[in-house]
């Protein structure tokens, strides 16, 4: 059996769903169970309407308008979507009844983007003389917990899946199923986060045992850089998990950090490829990766950063300081990425504002707090730093060489990475010398 997952730019546009159909067929030997996302731009466009309808305003229309518009390029008429751009107005009415958009009305609303996927991603093949049929994953066992917005697929769900999954398979049709959704035991829709479809397709490739996960995406792989900072990019043939949840979680933005594990779990294989250049063999994750790789393999980055600084001369000797730092942090749900200390002071990115404030105020009665906004995270990911000793004094030489200030600085025990924090107006500059030192080219 072969997971194929496409996301929303490979069902977004009629070029791209051709090319999907083309894929398929091109692996019906394999048994194939496709895995897709809602059309790109859908799952924003779902929010944005549940906003509108707790404020009072329900209308579905832009949806309607998107989806109809991929329908009609391949001659299908709104009908083969009808239930469920009805349901979507009828979740809408529901949000607006109460003005309040509640993370489990939300869910319901996002869930019609991947629903509406399937039936046309299925028609569209079907058409094209490749039979499939389309499930909601939560009619095929993928049953979650109830925490709506990130829920998390329940261990029983593993069982249901194969058996599920299995029975279509040997019916010899391409199931289609559903990213992103669940259902929870009492039967309430739930979604898995932004951007999960990717963990759907693992936790469903894991559950039925599939020989490899491929995530079509629009990028030929994971690449050395962002290509649209680093034009000269490359592909990565082989990553392992661990450099690649690193880079998922520094930045990349082709893979979800979660849809590592159920794959390393079962040491399947997951392998990143181009809807559009379908015979570029892009990269492939396994649980060691590239035993010959030295050196630099990849820079990822994150803007908008935000770094706070805490200061004290308390914490000199004393023990449970970081421990009451942290607390502040997780009491209001912030999530801190980098960490660096020294003898009276604790630096911490966070990226993202939602509980700041409050956790900056109690931080306040810990000791002095300075905040810096606008900065880049910066992350070297490179086989083994311990046995590659030149990569760091090569960083910090391109760096210096451009003027560019680290402001802060981690390198982690796995010694598969280094990360640093630039000021955000010289972020892009300092990946483009990163890139031409550790790569060479001529950015
Ligand atoms: N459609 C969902 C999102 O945009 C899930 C996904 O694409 O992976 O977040
Ligand atoms: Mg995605």
């Amino acid at each position: 059996m072969r997971l194929m997952k496409f996301g929303g730019t490979s069902v977004g546009d009629p070029a791209r769903v051709s090319n999907l159909c083309e894929i398929v067929r091109g692996a019906l030997a394999l048994q194939p169970v496709v895995v897709v996302s809602a059309a790109s731009k859908v799952t924003d466009m779902l929010l944005t309407a549940a906003r509108h309808a707790a404020a009072g305003t329900v209308d579905a229309s832009p949806i309607e308008a998107r989806v109809t518009g991929l329908l009609h390029a391949f001659g299908f008429e709104r009908a083969l979507v009808a239930a469920e751009l009805d349901g979507l107005t009828a979740a809408l009415t529901q949000i607006a009844a109460r003005r309040e958009a509640t993370t489990e009305l939300t869910d319901l609303v996002a869930s019609y983007g991947e629903r509406i996927s399937v039936r046309f991603v299925a028609a569209v093949l079907t058409a094209k003389g490749v039979p499939a049929t389309h499930h909601d994953a939560f009619d095929v066992g993928m049953t979650t917990d109830d925490h709506f917005g990130g829920a998390e697929p329940l261990p029983e769900s593993e069982a249901a899946l194969r058996e599920a999954v299995g029975a279509l398979v040997a019916s010899g049709k391409v199931p289609v199923i559903t990213g992103f959704i669940g259902k929870t035991r009492d039967g309430r829709v739930t979604t898995l986060g932004r951007g999960g479809s990717d963990y759907s397709a693992a936790v469903l490739g894991a559950a039925a045992g599939s020989d490899e996960i491929e995530i079509w995406t629009d990028v030929p792989g994971v690449m050395s850089s962002d290509p649209r900072v680093v034009p000269e990019a490359h592909t990565i043939p082989v990553l392992s998990f661990d450099e690649a949840a690193e880079l998922a979680y520094f930045g990349a933005k082709v893979l979800h950090p979660k849809t590592i594990h159920p794959a390393v779990r079962q040491g399947i294989p997951v392998r990143v490829k181009n809807t559009f250049e379908p015979s570029h063999p892009g990269t492939v994750i396994t649980a060691q990766g590239d035993p010959g790789a030295r050196g630099a393999r990849a820079i990822a980055h994150k803007k908008g950063v935000t770094v706070v600084n805490v200061v004290s001369t308390r914490m000199l000797l004393a023990h449970g300081f970081l421990a009451r730092i942290f607390e502040v942090f997780a009491r209001h749900r912030v999530v801190v990425d980098l960490v660096s200390t020294s003898e009276v002071s604790v630096s911490c990115t966070v990226d993202r504002e939602d509980g700041l404030d409050g956790a900056l105020r109690e931080l306040a009665g810990i000791g002095e707090v300075s905040v810096q906004r606008d900065r880049t995270l910066v992350c070297v990911v490179a086989a083994g730093l311990f046995v590659n000793p030149e990569v760091c004094p090569r960083i910090f030489a391109a760096l210096g060489r451009e003027g560019i200030a680290v402001e802060l600085l981690s390198m982690g025990a796995s010694a598969i990475n280094v990360s640093m924090v630039v000021p955000g107006a010289r972020g892009d500059d300092a990946v483009r010398a990163l890139h031409r030192e550790l790569f060479g080219g001529a950015a």
